[in-house]
């Protein structure tokens, strides 16, 4: 029942599990912002594909320093499947 409540939550993680993807995501993309290169002021993007929700949610998201993440929000790059 309690299991049924999290799924209900839209694929949020609770706080240790989403660090412990976040972990992931930085080590598997190197721990480098995937557009400009830089190491500092990491943080991790979710590209969101509703079509895959909940299904892989590692390919859904991509290691970002704040200022690129903040340029691609604003643009709306890397969002492949914008509704
Ligand atoms: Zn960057
Ligand atoms: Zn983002």
């Amino acid at each position: 029942m309690s299991k049924l409540d999290r799924d209900e939550k839209l694929g949020r993680l609770d706080l240790a599990e989403y660090e412990l993807l976040r972990q992931q995501i930085l080590r598997r993309d190197g721990w480098r912002c995937q557009f400009c290169g830089t190491m500092s002021n990491l943080q991790v993007h979710h590209q969101q594909f509703r079509s895959q929700a909940g299904a892989d949610v590692e390919s859904n998201l991509i290691t970002l320093c704040a200022d690129c993440h903040s340029v691609i929000h604003r643009r709306g790059q890397f969002v492949v499947d914008k509704s």
